[in-house]
């Protein structure tokens, strides 16, 4: 079941998106069934969750981490994961750079933009991102690539609602683009999931988030 949806909804998306298949709460069966049909990209929410799942799985995937990460755990992220979509703040991007220096890796990481300015989420609101990309850059780190930027989205009932807040997410993504031409890590734009992700690729996404969809 999983196997044929997965390549199902993968035969109708662009070679250019990355599809990260989000697996909280799957199981590592389940999750080999999606590999099989053509996953590359697993994204975790629990860093906990994703060392049992690591143990087993391994680098027969491409990790990405989705989730909140609390300062307190990074040092066990950097081990697994491949990228950190969820950054937002500096402190946070410091603590990544310390504990991948120790270990000898490059970690790409997204900002999370807060794009509905909802107060329950996390992320940094769109008005805070260049701020941010500029304290990142003048620090100058040498074990983060600073790679674009990620976003939730406010729950809408009629997804076609949310196209405004994606085309906002990406007019930022290209201003800091040509504002940083030398930012050569600055290239993915992440947005968009099971109900959303057609609208975020029409809208410039170049990663979708796919739980529902791909797992039912
Ligand atoms: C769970 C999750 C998704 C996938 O959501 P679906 O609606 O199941 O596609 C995408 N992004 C993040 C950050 C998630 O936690």
């Amino acid at each position: 079941m999983i196997k044929e949806r997965v390549r199902e909804i993968l035969s109708h998306i662009p070679d250019s998106v990355l599809v990260v298949a989000a697996t909280k709460g799957r199981s590592v069966p389940e999750i080999e069934e999606a590999i099989e049909a053509g996953i590359k990209v697993i994204g975790e929410n629990y860093v906990q969750e994703a060392e049992g799942k690591f143990c087993i799985l391994q680098k027969r995937v491409e990790w990405h981490f989705i989730g909140h990460l609390q300062k307190n755990k990074v040092k066990r992220a950097v081990k697994i994961f491949d990228m950190i979509q969820t950054v937002d703040s500096l402190e946070l991007t410091l603590k990544i750079d310390k504990e991948c220096k120790t270990i000898g890796k490059v970690m790409p990481i997204l900002i999370e933009v807060n794009v509905g300015n909802e107060p329950q989420k996390v992320g940094v609101q769109l008005y805070e991102v260049e701020e941010l990309v500029k304290n990142i850059n003048q620090v100058n780190l040498n074990n983060i690539l600073l790679s674009g930027l990620m976003c939730m989205g406010p729950l809408v009932d009629n997804p076609e609602d949310i196209r405004p807040y994606f085309r906002e997410v990406k007019r930022i993504f290209t201003e800091i683009k040509l504002k940083y031409p030398n930012l050569n890590s600055w290239q993915y734009l992440s947005m968009g999931m099971s109900d959303t992700y057609n609208i975020a690729i029409e809208e410039g996404a170049n990663i979708v988030r796919l739980g529902r969809k791909l797992f039912g």
